[in-house]
């Protein structure tokens, strides 16, 4: 399909109809720490009170609080008992004595308060409140956190650590979570090979699927790599069927959705389920595909390293966070000052490879070096992609542009 008989698609159009596609997982019930991250698709509510029992927030003696709130200190009290946290104490406080308390120890019968022991003095058997004290001090009431009963979270959110630590304070061991997108990677190029194996005249190691696997996995799905495809139908056709067979639901290619002779992905692809072939109005990663093979979506991303790394950051991330059942997947992004002037006068809009400086007068962004869409190089050294708009021309040094942020992982 000759590039200028393809519809001619904004960033936006692209990923509007690429979402409109997408559908959110089925969820799984999975052990605690493996629900780290994921969307939950339950609502949980606390099984009992937190805390169960009125406890003490300080190392200290458990008081009547009407036996401590004078002024005439210090006040000489009869030490009966000692509780730790985990244990309840047999003994009550009863008028005129006190009992040693640990933090996290439930409140004895009989007091209220907890004089820590910085505000006491220890004479044998006695202690002495050196100082007045309000009734209640220094006590955690039972249910103050989360009563039983009470809902503490809701299906759609995010399981941060906060909250799984919520749910393993409710008792659960298990949650129901959205499943982790698998998303089956597949190069194809006569010239790829695989890292590891011998590189013969003309071919190139494959970087793509490496690439977009790294991505796959900071997005939160998991990658199955499943190696080159050499420009034959039916090798092609063969890597979307192992594709299937993996349990994908998502596949990505790179490579062969051009117009070059050997570019048979797009033939392929439209044989096999129903397929577009986009010119995206961006550059680089003018070429994309989109479609599905027996109804699981397909990516078919164009082979240029750059582009490819490009394309998945901006169509292949929101598919798979909509998979994950989020509900937003905002870029995380900077308004950054050029320090280069910038010519661009296509009309695409432009991803330009940026180093992000931070100045006491905001951000600034450097190119990176060669910006051809095969130079893998100079996204190494960005941490960047600066957006300029296709309507600008030219952009002085100093004109503000909107960075997509490439950041570190973990
Ligand atoms: P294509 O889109 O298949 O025409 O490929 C465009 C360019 O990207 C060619 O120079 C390919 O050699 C290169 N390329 C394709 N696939 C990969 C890959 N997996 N890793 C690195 N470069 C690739
Ligand atoms: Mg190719």
């Amino acid at each position: 399909m000759p590039e200028a008989r393809r519809p001619v698609l904004s960033v936006e159009q692209a990923l509007e109809r690429i979402l409109e596609t997408v559908r959110v997982l089925k969820p799984e019930r999975v052990p605690l720490l493996a629900a780290t991250g994921r969307v939950l698709a339950e609502t949980v509510a606390a099984d009992r009170d937190i805390p169960p029992l009125d406890n003490s927030a300080m190392d200290g003696y458990a008081v009547r609080g009407a036996d401590v709130e004078q002024a005439d200190c210090p006040i000489r009290l009869r030490v009966v008992g000692e509780v730790a946290a985990g244990y309840v104490s047999a003994v009550q406080v009863t008028p005129g004595t006190a009992i040693r308390i640990m933090t996290g120890a439930p409140v004895p019968d009989g007091a209220d308060t907890v004089v820590r022991f910085e505000d006491t003095r220890q004479d044998g058997d006695w202690v002495e409140v050196l100082v007045p004290y309000a009734s209640g001090r220094n006590v955690r009431s039972a249910g103050e956190d989360v009563r039983a009963g009470q809902i503490v979270l809701k299906p759609g959110c995010v399981l941060r650590p906060q909250e799984i630590g919520m749910l393993a304070a409710v008792g659960r061991v298990e949650a129901m979570v959205i499943r982790r997108p698998r998303v089956a990677i597949l190069a194809t190029g006569d010239e790829v090979v695989p890292p590891g194996q011998p590189l013969g005249p003309g071919q190139i190691r494959d970087a793509n699927s490496y690439t977009v696997a790294a991505q796959v996995q900071t997005f939160g799905g998991t990658p199955i790599l499943l190696g080159v495809a050499r420009d034959q139908e039916a090798l092609v056709r063969q890597g979307m069927r192992d594709a299937l067979d993996r349990g994908a639901d998502l596949i990505i290619t790179s490579g062969g959705v051009s117009v070059g002779d050997f570019d048979l992905v797009k033939q392929v692809l439209a044989s096999e389920g129903e397929m577009h072939f986009w010119s995206l109005n961006m550059k680089p990663g003018r070429p994309l595909a989109f479609g599905a093979v027996d109804g699981i979506p397909l990516l078919g991303l164009p082979g240029n390293p750059v582009a490819a790394m490009l394309s998945t950051e901006l169509f292949g991330r929101p598919a798979i966070f909509k998979m994950r059942g989020l509900t937003d997947w905002p870029h995380p992004t900077v308004r950054a000052r050029l320090r280069q002037s910038i010519e661009r006068k296509d009309g695409r809009r432009h991803y330009l490879r940026v180093r992000v400086y931070q100045t006491e007068a905001g951000y600034e962004a450097a190119l990176t070096g060669d910006q051809g869409s095969g130079i893998l190089n100079s996204l190494v050294e960005a941490d960047g992609l600066a957006v300029i708009p296709g309507e600008a021309d030219y952009l002085p040094v100093g004109a503000e542009v909107e960075v997509l942020l490439l950041p570190r992982t973990g």
